[in-house]
């Protein structure tokens, strides 16, 4: 059956109100739409809790910069509301950029700390962007749980921060990144890269799990990142906005993998910025 579809922020709490009097739990999915199968993998394990499904699909303008391809992005919402609809969702919530930013908005939530590294650096917009926004969804909808992808890591771990900082009753669960079979991480800027750019692009996650490799059995991360760097910037990944291996819950960076870590690359190949990140297991 197709969703239910919610443009307004009402209409949704009145819905999410009538399941929580049923005593149906509610998981919500944030997206920004042209869902691929990374978003669908959040879907299935938001619909395995039992209860009800609210994806949201709003391409959020304040996490773009103004050089950056807000315009671009690439939306398709009768293909999504389609993949929602054979999924089993119930609600799709798909909100104009005026509910969401009203005339006089003026509030923005700030996660500092584990924001100020790696995309927070590159992206200095991008969290407060990211982190007003997903309070606002999650106030919104009021779910039970959240779930998010470790596509972006670094994100789910600012959403983690906000959450226990503003004491929102959510529970967050992630989901390991979906891959297509040559491994490049799924993402809907994937459609913006060329046929040559396409076939280069798996090699990311390529040296991105050699890293991983190393450092678990006792390479320091200098080494690593160096090798790393040279490898990535011999396959044709002409800009490298920053490659370092950090600790998995307070991103600071690590010279020896002593406990769960990550290894995490934003790059560019020609005109499109690909983000990744793997597992690194503690050296034993
Ligand atoms: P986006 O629509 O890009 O904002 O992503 C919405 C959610 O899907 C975020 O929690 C992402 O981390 C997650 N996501 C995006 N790509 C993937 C992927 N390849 N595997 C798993 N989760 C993903």
């Amino acid at each position: 059956m197709a969703p239910s579809v919610f443009d307004s922020i009402a209409d949704l709490r009145e819905a999410v109100g009538a399941w929580r009097k049923d005593g149906l739990t509610v998981a919500l999915v944030p997206t920004m739409g042209a869902l691929h199968e990374g978003h669908m993998a959040l879907v299935r394990a938001a619909r395995a809790h039992g209860g009800r499904t609210v994806v949201s699909l709003f391409v959020n303008p304040s996490q773009f910069a103004p050089d950056e391809d807000f315009g671009l992005y690439p939306r398709n919402p009768a293909d999504d509301l389609a993949k929602l609809a054979e999924a089993g969702v119930e609600a799709a919530f798909m909100p104009p950029t005026n509910a969401i930013y009203p005339p006089g908005f003026a509030t923005t939530v700030r996660v500092e700390g584990v924001t100020d590294g790696l995309e927070g650096a590159s992206r200095p917009h991008f969290f407060d962007g990211v982190a007003t926004v997903v309070t606002k969804l999650l106030l919104q909808c009021l779910p039970d749980v959240a779930l998010f992808g470790e596509k972006d890591y670094q994100q789910l771990v600012a959403v983690r921060r906000l959450v226990a900082d503003l004491d929102i009753p959510c529970r967050i669960e992630a989901a390991p990144t979906v891959r297509d079979d040559d491994g490049l991480a799924l993402s809907s800027r994937n459609a913006y890269l060329s046929a040559e750019e396409r076939r280069a692009a798996p090699r990311l996650y390529e040296v991105l799990s050699w890293m991983a490799a190393a450092l678990s059995e006792g390479g320091t991360s200098a080494e690593a990142v160096a090798n790393g760097t040279a490898a990535l910037e011999g396959a044709g990944f002409a800009r490298i906005d920053y490659l370092a291996v950090c600790n998995a819950e307070t991103l600071a960076p690590v010279e020896r993998v002593t406990a769960p870590a990550r290894v995490l690359a934003a790059v560019w190949l020609g005109e499109t910025r690909l983000i990744d990140n793997v597992p690194v297991i503690p050296v034993g």
